[in-house]
């Protein structure tokens, strides 16, 4: 999945180093996207993922031209819309896509028909009344609330407004839609079941999304590709396996999921591999990322459930350590080991019940695939 399949195709969404700076009330400045380069193929879904301030609203804003950039260029389906250099700048509603709020945004005083009819009746180019029934209509059945026209949004479900809401966005041919948290005022259990509606007919459908959310399981869940934002950049773009697997960098690491943060310095480079000195002794065997040198120092992270203990492998690192504290959590049980002879505390997470107590004597297994080296810096987004 993801842009792999698109390869030869052209991108419906194009960034170039788009920026857009602000100019707060006491007259500094802030930089809300720093540069964002970023393509969306077709059929794609891609979630820009980060916490509140590092500029995910904005940037979709910019793309739909609510908001004005002040560097780059924005190519949507192959036409510029925006460039700083050239002085072009379409406004949103020649921008060919469709965007929905929070809570969908649906009018309680109009019927599903009128909602769903509105984007056609709005436009300069006039439909006839039977173009407007047929079209409408149409993008009801797909989207599977064909016999909804005539009632009010009020009187629908969730699931329904969402499928009327994504009728609106669809209904005039356009295939980008830009989603603005959405399901952010929807309670815990509705999301659920929201989410995996919106999942499944995105696939169906087929259309390209651009879904702004803090959320990251909301992120993993429907993403073909997550692009991971701090401070107005896109930190990492990939696969929700990828990033969460594979973060390149501190920020991502702890942003998504939870990680084991262990210091440590560069001892050696062993062609592939990197052999590094932690508090609680040597590490081997870890792929090394581009760029390390000897004496760099690094954090070696896993995530707490590729701990194993009481598991001695030469494919990965072992540690010795005592058990702190065991946490069982009903599914799953958590133990926080500390690394032998050290004050450094790692989580390991188990499925079921612990197969230890507080006090044990252990040793720490980590296979060397699931280790990273990331460097020092921070976890903060200024990083
Ligand atoms: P949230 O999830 O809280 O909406 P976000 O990631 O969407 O956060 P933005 O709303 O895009 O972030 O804001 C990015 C930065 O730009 C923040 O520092 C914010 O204060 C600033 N900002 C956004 N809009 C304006 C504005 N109209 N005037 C001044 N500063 C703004």
């Amino acid at each position: 999945a993801g842009a792999g399949a698109h390869e030869g195709t052209a991108p419906v969404v194009r960034l170039r180093e788009v920026a857009k700076r602000f100019r707060r009330a006491d007259g500094t400045v802030a930089n809300a996207i720093d540069g964002v380069t970023l393509d969306v193929m077709p059929g794609e879904f891609v979630v820009l993922l980060g916490p509140s301030g590092c500029g995910k609203t904005t940037l979709l804003r910019t793309i739909a031209g609510l908001e004005r950039a002040d560097e780059g260029e924005i190519d949507i389906h192959g036409a510029t819309v925006f460039s700083h250099e050239r002085r072009i700048e379409l406004p949103p509603e020649k921008r060919n896509l469709s965007m929905i709020f929070q809570s969908y945004a649906l009018w309680p005083h109009l019927t599903v028909f009128d909602n769903v009819a509105y984007p056609l009746r709005s436009r300069r180019q006039r439909y006839s009344k039977a173009e407007i029934a047929e079209k409408v209509n149409r993008v009801l059945e797909l989207v599977g609330v064909g016999e909804l026209g005539r009632q009010f949004p009020g009187q629908m479900s969730g699931g329904q407004q969402q499928r009327v809401a994504l009728a609106r966005a669809l209904v005039d041919g356009g295939d980008l839609v830009l989603f603005d948290e959405p399901l952010s005022n929807v309670d815990a259990k509705v999301r659920e079941t929201l989410r995996r509606e919106l999942l499944e007919m995105q696939r169906t459908l087929g259309f390209a999304a651009v879904y702004v959310t803090h959320d990251q399981h909301e992120a993993m869940e429907l993403a073909h590709r997550v692009a991971v934002m701090g401070a107005g950049r896109v930190r990492q773009l990939g696969p929700p396996t990828e990033v969460y697997s594979a973060p390149t960098s501190r920020y991502v690491a702890n942003f998504i999921g939870t990680t084991n943060e262990i210091p440590a310095t560069v001892q050696a480079l062993e062609g592939e591999t990197v052999v590094l000195d932690t508090p609680a002794g040597q590490a081997r065997g870890i792929r090394a990322s581009d760029g390390l040198t000897v004496g760099d120092r690094v954090v070696a992270c896993f995530r707490p459930e590729y701990g194993i203990v009481d598991e001695r492998r030469e494919d990965g690192n072992v540690w010795d350590g005592i058990v702190e504290r065991v946490l069982f959590l009903g599914a799953t049980s958590e133990t926080v080991v500390r690394l032998g002879g050290t004050d450094q505390r790692v989580r390991v997470t188990t499925l079921g019940e612990p197969a230890h107590r507080d006090g044990d004597d252990i040793t720490l297994f980590v296979p060397a695939a699931r280790l990273r080296v990331l460097a020092e810096g921070s976890t903060g987004v200024s990083a």
